[in-house]
Parts: structure tokens; sequence; C-alpha cells
């Protein structure tokens, strides 16, 4: 006898998601189950579609389903699993949100500059959006603003419509900077007022559109716009850059102090500039490998991967060709994967788990 659709059912309730602990079923995930013949189709919606899970779940099922099949004395075919996704907003949602179709606000922030916060940020939009999510990125880092270079927007012109500032679109994301708004020799001197407003115009007056992620790049260390930020937009999380060093980390635990103060959950630290490899092909630990790593581990915060000391990374970024990071560069291209998916992942069991962070302190 055939499976029945009923059979693809029971064995799907025990199939769970790693990351978030339900089974499939429960968790709302499956979309269809249809049997034709000995062959069998089950469709299932990812929390999101950089799921770094996905080969463990279409494993999980195909077990599944011929474990089920088996039980019942039916035969079975092909399974084949299809994926869509749909990026969940967050369980609880503050109403009066200035973005109210953004589905997630990530900050990305460091202890001190010159880490790669701001190359990590990039990676992370574009990985994001690679993946097919609807992306933003928003160069917070209002005194030191990185994204006229690193996305190559000096040719690009800035438009206003209606009084909103339209995003500019370029490789697969929608981005706006500050660097594009002012004179790129005037030194942007801020006093705590100017920058609460600067960083509140461009994240509030820009024309984001429907996003399934927005990744804020801050300016490094504890001032006032990681507060603004806090204050201003509901965040899912925050993601901390850190280099192995034992400085860099005493500056980067700061950081996940700032946020926790400020109720915000950390979703992960990124390892950056953690080895490099020369010419001869050998791994050289220049900084002290593995630092980072241990940190989050001593903090209890998810580690989302390192990266080393990269060339094309950095030739890449300076020519405001960030595609190239993921053409020509294959293991590279799988350590950004590794790392946007599994913030990607981070940010479904966030967002699923019911903890929220609303914004707590007022704005004077
Ligand atoms: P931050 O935002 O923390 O100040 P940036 O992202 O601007 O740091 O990076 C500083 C410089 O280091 C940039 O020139 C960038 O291209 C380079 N860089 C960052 N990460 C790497 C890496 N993993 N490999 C090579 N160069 C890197």
């Amino acid at each position: 006898m055939p499976l029945t659709p009923e059979h693809l059912q029971e064995a799907l309730y025990t199939v769970l998601d790693p990351d978030l602990g339900k089974d499939l079923v429960t968790l709302g995930m499956v979309k269809e189950t249809r049997v034709d013949g000995d062959d069998v189709t089950i469709g299932i919606e990812l929390t999101t579609p950089a799921c770094p899970m996905k080969d463990k779940i279409r494993a999980d099922i195909e077990q599944a389903v011929r474990d089920r099949a088996s039980a019942v004395g039916a035969g079975v075919g092909a399974i084949h699993v299809e994926f869509t996704a749909d990026v969940r907003r967050p369980n609880e949602r503050v109403s009066d949100s200035p973005l109210p179709n953004v589905r997630h606000v990530i900050a990305v922030g460091a202890g001190k500059g010159g880490v790669g916060k701001s190359t990590v940020s990039v990676n992370l939009a574009i990985g994001l959006a690679r993946h097919g999510a609807k992306t933003g990125l928003l160069d917070g880092d209002i005194y030191g603003p990185s994204m006229t270079t690193m996305l190559g927007l000096d040719e690009l012109q800035g438009r206003a419509e209606n009084n909103r500032l339209i995003p500019f679109e370029v490789h697969g994301i929608k981005t706006m900077t500050i660097g594009k708004l002012v004179d790129p020799e005037k030194a942007l001197i801020w006093r705590g007022p100017m920058a609460h407003g600067a960083f509140k115009q461009l994240a509030t007056q820009t024309e984001w559109g429907e996003l399934d992620y927005l990744i804020v790049d801050l300016p490094p260390g504890t001032g006032d716009v990681p507060l603004t930020l806090s204050q201003l937009l509901p965040l899912t999380g925050a993601v901390i850059v850190c280099t192995p060093q034992k400085v860099a980390q005493d500056d980067a635990r700061r950081a996940v102090r700032m946020f926790e103060q400020l109720g915000v959950d950390v979703l992960g630290v990124v390892e950056n500039m953690s080895y490099f490899i020369g010419d001869d092909g050998k791994e050289y630990d220049l900084f002290g490998r593995g630092g980072a790593e241990l940190m989050a581990q001593g903090m209890n915060i998810p580690f989302l991967g390192a990266l080393p000391i990269n060339m094309d990374l950095r030739r890449n970024c300076d020519a405001g060709t960030p595609l190239a990071n993921w053409e020509g560069n294959e293991t590279l291209a799988q350590q950004l994967d590794a790392v946007t998916q599994n913030l990607a992942g981070q940010i479904s069991i966030a967002s699923m788990s019911g903890k929220f962070v609303q914004p707590t302190l007022s704005v004077r």
C-alpha cells in the first residue's frame, strides 16, 4: 500500500527543527504533504531563507518518512523536500516602531575601531540577501562612515522624495549612509544631541520599504549611537565583532555589557582576523586564534564563526566590489556563508522564543 498524507504528517511530528527544539508540525512549518504513487513531496516553510539547518532538516525528514513507511508496511520511492521561507516577526511586536515594515533590526558593534565591524556588516547584509532575504544596511557609523567606499557608492546620486531619503540599491541590498550626505573631506564632529538626531534621521527617514533584516553598522565603542538606536528601534539583537587579542576581547566584553545594560540580546560574536594564510598556504596565528571564541564561550554567547585575514576581502572592500567575496574564492565564500547562516539561525531562535527587546529608556 502507498503512504498517505496522514502518514507523512505523523512522520513530520517526529522531526525537530534543531535550532528551535520543536517539531515541524507544531512550529507550523509544514505547508504541503503530497503523495504521487510511491513518490512523496513535502513542502517546508523555514523561518529564514539562510537557515543553517536546511541539510539536516532534509535528511531528518527523509529518514522519518522511511521509518514511517516501514512501520506501516508501505513502499516509498523518491522523497522531495521543497523549502520556502518566511522570516517570522518577533513574537511580541512594538506597534509604534518607527519602522513597522522592518522585521528584524540587528546592530553590529565592536569594542574598538579597526577590527572589521563594517566589513562584517557588509558581508552579513549581502550574505543574507544572497539567500533571498530582503535586506537593508544602515551605516550608523556617523563619525567614520565606510559604506560609500565599501559598497562603491561614489558615482551614485542621492535622492529624496517627499522628505524621505531613497536608499541606494546595490549588490542586492538597500543601503543608506551619511557619507553620501556630507562633504567627504569634512570632519564629522557631533555633540551628543546632534549625534542622536543625525542617526535618528538616517534610520527613520529612509524609505526602507519591506525588509526581513536591517543590519546597522554602529560606531565602535559604547557611545551615544548604540544608546539612541536601542531607544529608537525595537532590536532583535546585536552582533559583536572582535579580533582575537586580549586587548580586543577586553573592549568587546565592554560592548557586550553595554548591550546587556540596554536590554539588547547579544546574538553572537564573530572572530575577525582570526589568522592569516600565507602565499605558502600555511596558516599563521598572528593574534592568538580562538581568543574571541573563548571569550564568547566564557560569556555564554553564541559563537557565529571566524574569518581569517584575507587579502581578497580587503581588496574587495577597498574597491567597493563586495560580491567578489563570493566569486573566485570558495573558502572565503564558505566562511562568510557560515557566519551569515549562523546569525540567521540565532535571529530565528530569538524571535521564536518570545524574548523580544523593547526600548525601555526614554529619549531625552
Ligand atoms: P571597523 O569597522 O571595525 O573600523 P573595517 O571593517 O573598516 O573596521 O576594517 C578595517 C580595515 O581592515 C579595512 O581596510 C578592511 O578592508 C580590513 N579588513 C577587515 N577585516 C579583514 C579581514 N578579515 N581580512 C583582511 N582585511 C580585513
